[in-house]
């Protein structure tokens, strides 16, 4: 049994112990499933009356006396019949034991706690000990919102309290970081009532966003990128055609407009191919690199939104590349250095994952087979190690998925490149090759960022709201000691703006300690100093984030120093 099937099995097992202790203590509740998840465990329960937050505390210590206990737990099959006289009273469970295949289902029994269970546990309670209560949270029997609302109580167990007390920090760790209360308290962007799930975003928030798009732009420029823009909303049958209506229905929005159907783009693809179809292209023209950075609209259920982690509305680095198969190689290859360059920008490490033909693939053995051959190639030629993710792939194509590790040790998928081998039938697009025949060009389609507004919540929490220099909404603040240096402040404004760089000037009277302390908050990573010195010797004094300081440096050393800063 591997590690990692163990801890789910412990986990599980700490999901029955919840359940025993929550059944003692709330005789009337009722029990629906508890399985062990990526990182801990959940039971969704039924109880007479709702339980609150700080019941999870007497829960908890319950769980420590059933574990103390010491009980056996054991396995059996029952036939179905005796499951359902022993589950009479829960319709939770009488409708799984329904739903289960065969005759028999398992139970599981420790002390006088039973429960219905496949199996999977560990041999005693006492064998749980390292464990946590996370928290209480609504879900609905078998997670439609149509169906019965439930409690989940949330929780995690590890075989040591070391990896315990490691994981308890880095939450904390990661709650103090939440993209979304950095977010507040720098003024970035925010949520509103009149439209849940569809971000704001402020001055400051907005200038990292087009920070971020500018980098890219530039680079996608200089490899012979060509930027686009499609509309917002395109009619159905365009979406029936490209399959997104059949596969993506109940996640898009509809309208209807002179008694025609349309939807809102929820991916940016048709767009670029009614572009591409437009008219005839020569082989000559290939690679075409169709850059567009398109807001798509997604509906989202309202539990599963989180701050900009999980929107209603964003906006894609998307690009269609058309090319040959001749090709596919060295376009590839281009894609994978662009995209390593950046997140390497970012500070990122980075994991990759190679997906393969899935079983509903479209097209032939054959395409899929060349494609594959090609993503292998090019991983290999650009130095990237990556893990084989088999039948993975999207039924169009095999795809290369790029995961980046931040500072805390999480995992973000973000990236793809994918080789789609069936959209340029789907749309009839063509080129003429070099013999004058008419080919189907491959199409590549790859997002770096991914949508902007998660990589930029991914950012916040990664730099922990201290961006680095260059994307810094504002770079530096001058702090005058009194108005007496305002004169000078202003001077040295005016020669940082010439010089492109971003500052302001803290204008209150506040002392420069408070000066110092809003400055630290706001989390602006230059302060210059100038006071009655300063200002006789035409220098400023330098203050970082962290505290240290450089005293008498000329305006020209400053700004020289900041613009190098600025293009790293
Ligand atoms: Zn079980
Ligand atoms: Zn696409």
């Amino acid at each position: 049994m591997s590690a990692e099937k163990n801890l789910s099995v412990l986990r599980h097992s700490a999901a029955h112990l919840v359940a025993q202790a929550v059944l003692e203590m709330y005789p009337e509740t009722l029990l629906t499933i508890g399985p062990a998840t990526q990182d801990g465990f959940f039971y969704d329960i039924l109880p007479q009356v709702s339980l609150k937050e700080e019941d999870l505390e007497k829960i908890e210590q319950r769980m420590h006396e059933l574990a103390d206990k010491n009980f056996p737990i054991t396995h059996e099959e029952i036939s179905k019949d005796i499951a359902r006289k022993i589950f009479n009273d829960n319709r939770f469970k009488l409708q799984l034991i329904d739903e289960i295949p065969g005759e028999t289902v398992g139970l599981s029994r420790q002390g006088d706690f039973y429960d219905l269970c496949r199996g999977g546990h560990v041999d005693r309670t006492g064998d749980i000990r390292h464990f946590k209560l996370l928290g209480l949270s609504g879900s609905y029997w078998k997670a439609d919102k149509n169906n019965q609302a439930l409690q989940r109580i949330t929780g995690t167990a590890f075989f040591t309290q070391e990896d315990l007390d490691t994981y308890v920090k880095q939450k904390e760790e990661a709650a103090l970081y939440d993209h979304r209360r950095i977010g507040k308290q720098l003024n970035l962007f925010s949520f509103h009532e009149e439209g849940p799930g569809f971000p704001f975003f402020h001055p400051k928030g907005k200038l990292i966003i087009n920070l971020l798009i500018d980098y890219l732009r530039q680079r996608q420029t200089e490899l012979g990128y060509k930027e686009i823009a499609t509309p917002i909303m395109l009619s159905d049958e365009l979406w029936k055609r490209s399959g997104h209506y059949a596969h993506y229905k109940d996640n898009m929005y509809f309208c209807t407009i002179d008694e025609r159907e349309y939807a809102i783009k929820p991916m940016n693809c048709p767009g670029s191919f009614l572009i591409f179809g437009e008219r005839p292209h020569s082989y000559r023209e290939l690679p075409l690199k169709l850059a567009e950075f398109g807001t798509v609209h997604r509906h989202e259920l309202s539990g599963v939104l989180h701050g900009l982690m999980r929107v209603r509305a964003f906006t894609q680095d998307d690009t269609h590349i058309f090319c040959t198969f001749e090709q596919l190689e060295e376009q590839i290859i281009e894609v994978i250095n662009l995209t390593h360059e950046v997140y390497t920008r970012f500070g990122f490490k980075i994991n990759v994952g190679l997906s393969t033909r899935p079983a509903n693939a479209m097209g032939s053995e054959t395409a899929w087979d060349q494609a594959i051959d090609a993503l292998k190639k090019s991983l290999v030629a650009a130095g990237i190690a990556y893990v084989l993710q088999p039948n993975e792939g999207a039924f169009y194509g095999p795809k290369i998925e790029f995961k980046i590790q931040d500072s805390m040790g999480r995992e973000w998928q973000c990236g793809t490149i994918q080789v789609d081998l069936f959209q340029s039938e789907n749309f009839d697009l063509t080129y003429v090759s070099s013999a004058g025949t008419k080919e189907r060009p491959v199409i590549i389609h790859r997002a770096i960022y991914g949508s902007l507004e998660r990589f930029f919540a991914i950012l916040i929490e990664h730099f922990k709201g201290q961006f680095p220099f260059w994307l810094s909404p504002v770079q530096i603040r001058i702090l005058t000691i009194t108005d007496d240096q305002k004169e000078y402040a202003l001077q040295c404004i005016a020669a940082c703006q010439e010089a492109g760089l971003r500052v302001d000037f803290d204008r209150t009277s506040d002392p420069i300690s408070g000066k110092i302390k809003t400055a630290q908050i706001e989390k602006i990573p230059w302060m210059v100093v100038i006071g009655k010195k300063e200002m006789q010797h035409g220098t400023v004094t330098l203050r970082y984030a962290d505290g240290t300081q450089e005293p008498n440096i000329s305006l020209a050393d400053l700004i020289s120093k900041a613009k190098r800063l600025a293009a790293q």
